[in-house]
């Protein structure tokens, strides 16, 4: 018979490497294929499914929302995107505004339009930053294999090493527009910058009348134990982007600016058909309504501490440094292909992914057992032969 990993080749742009399993169904942390082989999920579709999978709380408000009132176009408001505001808004302790987007890209896109509202253009962004695959978002992203390709990108970007607080305070002058960052580099392979870093950074935007926004697209949500990995250090950017874990699975985004930036996109100036769907937002409230419940944030830290110490408690030779905060992990690899050893996972049934040639990516649901994680630190040593 032929298999659905058979015809995808057939049907589907290869622009991820897609690996040959197909995935039919999902439930918690867990994934299954269509032969039904069960895997741990620990990349939740990447920082996305915080809640596991067909949360029954998510599946409710989904379902009740789209008997009720499917869609809008964002000409109008309707009760759930003005609610959903008003809890992002609240989490973050201040005045602002919400920008309803359908992914972390479109986010980035609006605070990047926002940025040339103040008048000026230049963008000062870190090397190794993912901001997204739109050529906006690809123009703040500082990753030459993704960029190149697509040159010319938009914009007067200037990209500086990051996590080195000396060259980024060199950047940032008064013909800046905007400093972004992430709080921790996700797709980089979860890097962490020194303490002080982000303040410093923002101080210095600050200094030179230039917005300071954080890119908490893969951060932000609970995943690495608090709402927004910002309020870790207490910062006061002016932006703030979010996707991912936001929806629950459901595709949505958000730009939330603060102070005046909130009033700087006029009527007219930018839109787009399917922000604020009334569907993503009855998703995101329900994620809300969650982790709140759940105290998903302490959930987060006590497993993401729990999984790091497990991982050293290995000893293994080829672990270097497990690394990130709460549950946004990299376990960084010598000796063994970070690409291979993920295969090798996935054979064992536990879905990671690597995010170089050295670094395996770890983001679960933020409700996963701890028995999960400590199943995937068991099958560990065996992924983690020598490179071929
Ligand atoms: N910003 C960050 C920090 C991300 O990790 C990602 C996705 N990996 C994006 C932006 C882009 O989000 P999306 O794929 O939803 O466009």
């Amino acid at each position: 018979m032929t298999t659905y990993t058979d015809r995808w080749q057939h049907a589907m742009m290869n622009n991820y490497g897609t690996p040959p399993i197909t995935l039919v169904r999902g439930e918690g942390a867990h994934v299954y294929d269509e032969q039904g082989r069960e895997y741990v999920d620990l990349l939740a579709g990447i920082a996305v499914n915080i809640v596991g999978h067909a949360h029954p709380k998510v599946v409710e408000a989904v379902s009740n929302q789209i008997a009720t009132l499917g869609h809008v176009s964002n000409l109008y408001a309707h009760a759930g995107g003005i609610e959903l505001a008003e809890r992002l808004l609240a989490l973050t302790g201040r005045d602002g505004k919400v920008l309803f987007a359908n992914s972390g890209a479109e986010a980035n896109e609006a605070a990047f339009k926002i940025s040339r509202l103040t008048g000026r253009t230049k963008i000062v962004a870190a090397d190794g930053g993912f901001h997204g695959r739109t050529m906006g978002a690809l123009a703040l992203t500082g990753q030459p294999a993704k960029q190149d390709p697509f040159r010319p990108l938009p914009g007067e970007v200037v990209h500086v090493p990051y996590g080195d607080t000396e060259a980024i305070m060199a950047a940032i002058d008064d013909e800046t527009a905007m400093v972004i960052l992430e709080p921790i580099q996700g797709e980089n392979g979860v890097v962490v910058p020194p303490e002080g870093y982000l303040r410093a950074a923002q101080d210095a935007a600050h200094k030179h009348g230039a917005l300071f926004a954080l890119d908490e697209v893969q951060t932000g949500i609970a995943r690495t134990g608090a709402w927004f990995a910002y309020q870790h250090e207490d910062l006061q950017p002016d932006i703030i982007t979010l996707a991912k874990g936001m929806g629950g699975g459901l595709p949505i985004g958000a730009c939330i600016a603060f102070g005046q930036t909130a009033d700087l996109l006029g009527p007219g100036s930018h839109g787009t058909t399917f922000g604020a769907n009334p569907v993503s937002c009855a998703a995101a409230l329900a994620v809300l309504d969650i982790v709140t419940a759940d105290d998903l944030n302490a959930a987060a830290k006590a497993k993401g501490d729990h999984l790091a110490e497990a991982v050293e408690a290995l000893d293994h030779p080829a672990i270097t440094e497990v690394r990130g905060r709460g549950l946004l992990r990299a376990i960084t690899l010598t000796g063994v292909d970070a690409p291979q050893a993920h295969n090798r996972l996935r054979e064992a049934g536990f879905l990671a992914n690597a995010t170089g040639p050295d670094v395996i990516r770890v983001a679960p649901p933020l409700i996963i057992e701890q028995a999960d994680l400590d199943r995937f630190v068991a099958a560990l040593p065996d992924a983690l032969q020598e490179k071929k």
